[in-house]
């Protein structure tokens, strides 16, 4: 088969739709493929969260320290299995060096950015579509720790300035707040304005949007080669036949680094895999969406359930499940929810968020295949900063100036 379209996008997470419905709604004729399921990758489980409060990027100032700490520790929240692997060294080094205050303050103030544009728009699709449980509560980054409690308030002081108001609580207010929580909390900080949703609705809320203009999602298919002349990429060629199209979009998130190379290029995109249990709602819920600082693990509660999110774990294309890892999470959120004696988990979810080295995402078009756009690496906030950057990236498709200069973005950084 031989398909012509305006713009083939590979990856249906919610990068992939998010910028298929972007071009839809500007009229164009989109298809995406991808080699699973709508929603199934990164997608479809995630915290579900919409909170430009966390818009900082991985590698932060000051966290060489902790996060050697945290690294040698297979319980902690952020962890790396020791290998001899190229890829991971180098990924180490750029990551280290990222962690400088200059580049902390100007990943931030585009990632707020790409995520309160995201916001509205997840705002303006939960009209049509109520079934992506938009709820705006606000939420509460709690600690029982001195370093928590400054770590929380660091955040607050990195991203007030930029429109995200937040709240400084003593433990008490926490408790009076939130009374599902054990006590005693040491403070913490009230961000009011954040919001959370359910991840995989909203990935097929956009999905309905695509095709109700005419646009198609191909599941079960594979991007396995390109053909590239004078510099442009002619045709796709697919575990279903051969797609030509105008301009092609890879949104393939923790699969970026490999597809890179049938470009021979180099996307430095590892998975953070994390890992989201779902279990039945609690006597006491909490009604809040909790960080809790020290465990980095998140807490949210939803109609008939609660979502326990956490851990990073560095790998390369590893879909395992570490079970000392989850049963980290499960003691973590022990220590601050009264959960029951035995848990029954509903549902065990691993995800590998894309993470590249300066934490930020990669927009734009490749340096030297005129008609290749990448948007991958979103790493912890692809879901908070998906719709936006479908705004983005349409924009760069069609020339056009955006809401956010994509400078930061450049794909050919590394
Ligand atoms: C535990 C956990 C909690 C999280 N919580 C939040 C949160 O609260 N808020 C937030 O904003 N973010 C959160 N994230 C991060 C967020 O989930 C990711 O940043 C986001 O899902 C990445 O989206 P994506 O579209 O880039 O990747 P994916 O959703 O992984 O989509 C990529 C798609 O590309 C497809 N693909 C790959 N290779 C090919 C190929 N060769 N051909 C065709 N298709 C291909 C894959 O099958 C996949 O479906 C969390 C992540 C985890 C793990």
């Amino acid at each position: 088969m031989l398909k012509h379209v305006d713009v083939l996008i590979v990856g249906a997470g919610i990068i992939g739709v998010s910028v298929g419905a972007e071009l839809s709604r500007r009229g164009a004729k989109v298809c995406i493929i991808d080699k699973g399921l709508l929603g199934k990758g990164c997608s479809y489980g995630n915290a579900g969260w919409l909170t430009p409060c966390f818009s900082m990027p991985l590698p932060m100032p000051g966290m060489l320290l902790k996060s050697m700490k945290w690294m040698l520790d297979p319980e902690g929240p952020l962890y790396i299995k020791p290998t001899l692997s190229f890829d991971l060294a180098q990924w180490l080094f750029i990551f280290m060096k990222s962690m400088t205050e200059a580049q902390a303050l100007r990943s931030i103030e585009s990632l707020v950015l790409l995520s309160q544009k995201s916001f509205s728009e997840y705002e303006k699709l939960a009209k049509n579509h109520p079934e992506i449980h938009f709820e705006q509560k606000g939420l509460l980054m709690v600690s029982r720790t001195d370093e928590g409690v400054d770590s929380a308030v660091s955040e607050l002081h990195y991203v007030q300035d930029l429109g995200v108001p937040g709240k400084i609580l003593n433990g008490a207010e926490i408790q009076t707040m939130e009374p599902a929580l054990k006590g005693p909390i040491l403070g913490g900080v009230y961000f009011s304005q954040e919001a959370t949703v359910e991840p995989y609705q909203v990935v097929q809320a956009f999905a309905k949007e695509i095709r109700q203009r005419g646009g198609e999602i191909l599941e079960n298919v594979e991007l396995k080669d390109l053909t590239i002349e004078g510099g442009r990429i002619t045709s796709a060629l697919t575990s279903s036949g051969e797609i030509s199209a105008k301009q092609i979009v890879l949104a393939t998130g923790s699969w970026s680094k490999e597809l890179a190379k049938l470009l021979r290029f180099r996307l430095p995109i590892l998975g953070g895999k994390g890992y989201a249990m779902i279990v039945p709602t609690l006597e006491k819920q909490p009604q809040y969406p909790i960080m809790v600082v020290e465990k980095k693990i998140a807490i949210t509660p939803r109609r008939n359930s609660l979502r326990i999110a956490g851990t990073l774990e560095l790998v390369d294309q590893d879909f395992s499940t570490t079970q000392r890892r989850v049963k980290a999470i499960e003691k973590g959120a022990r220590e601050f929810l009264h959960l029951p004696e035995s848990l029954a988990v509903q549902e065990l979810w691993a995800g590998l968020r894309p993470c590249t080295p300066d934490g930020v995402p990669l927009i734009g078009y490749h340096k030297s295949i005129s008609n290749l756009v990448i948007a991958a690496g979103h790493q912890m906030l692809g879901l908070q900063s998906g719709a936006g950057t479908g705004l983005l990236v349409a924009d760069i498709l069609e020339n056009r100036k955006s809401f956010l200069d994509p400078t930061i973005f450049d794909v050919n950084r590394f």
